[in-house]
């Protein structure tokens, strides 16, 4: 996944606009992550003072368990992240600044978006914020089914109101 940057360079343009569909060309992090291989980009470079950043957005899918109900689906992630453009990376660099190195005009992301979504991706994901969950009692998904648990249960706490009313 390379960008061209010359044009922009060497222009008067202060900023850069991109947005691209990529394929992330690397089975071994696909599995691994459980990754759709076919993302978004979207990023705007600028031009400050003497430098270049890039503001980019990634956007992806991956096949994702709920925490609550266990069941699988596909969780949309999109995360931003702001890198340096430079001509040499600077290795002993203190911050933990992300650096793009340009090369003949062109910076190549595949790298940094892989090392962007590796740390983006959610640890304990909900299908929905309103997932109902499982039963406790009968293993029932309750987004798909209802069951008559509830109903049939009774909480033994109500056992002694219950007497008080009896006669
Ligand atoms: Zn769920
Ligand atoms: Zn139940």
């Amino acid at each position: 996944m390379l960008i061209k940057l010359k044009e922009f360079l060497s222009s008067d343009q202060l900023s850069y606009r991109v947005s691209e569909n990529f394929v992330i060309d690397d089975e071994d992090f696909l599995s691994k992550t459980h990754l759709d291989k076919s993302i978004v980009f979207a990023g705007e470079f600028y031009k400050v003072d003497e430098s270049v950043i890039l503001n980019g957005t990634v956007m992806y899918t991956v096949k994702d368990k709920c925490a609550r109900c266990l069941d699988e689906f596909d969780n949309k992630i999109e995360t931003k992240f702001e890198a340096l453009i430079v001509k040499q990376l600077d290795e002993d660099s203190e911050s933990d600044e992300i650096q793009l190195k340009i090369t003949d005009g062109c910076v190549d992301l595949q790298e940094t978006i892989k090392q962007i979504i590796y740390l983006s991706m959610p640890m304990k994901s909900l299908c929905s914020k309103d997932c109902k969950g499982i039963c406790p009692n009968c293993g029932v998904n309750l987004n798909n089914d209802n069951c008559k648990c509830e109903d049939n249960l009774t909480d033994p706490r109500f056992d002694k109101l219950r007497d008080l009313l009896k006669d």
